[in-house]
């Protein structure tokens, strides 16, 4: 399982980052960043990683099986 991050249609709002903050983490310029960017989501994390995507209000993050 992959996710894509629909990086331009990240509004910030940190959801995701609450949700699984090892995953996804906002920097101090509200600027996303993705642990596994282009890599397949370990096992074991995918169902944070699908968890957090689900919160996206803007659904920016996207689940790729
Ligand atoms: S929940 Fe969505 S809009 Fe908010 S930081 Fe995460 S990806 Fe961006």
């Amino acid at each position: 399982m992959k996710v894509i991050v629909a990086y331009a249609r990240c509004e910030g709002h940190g959801m995701c980052e609450e949700r699984a903050g090892d995953i996804f983490r906002l920097d101090d310029a509200g600027d996303l960043h993705y642990a596994y960017d282009g890599e397949e989501v370990p096992a074991a994390r995918e169902a944070d990683a699908k968890a957090a995507a689900g919160v996206c209000p803007v659904a920016a993050l996207k689940i790729v099986p």
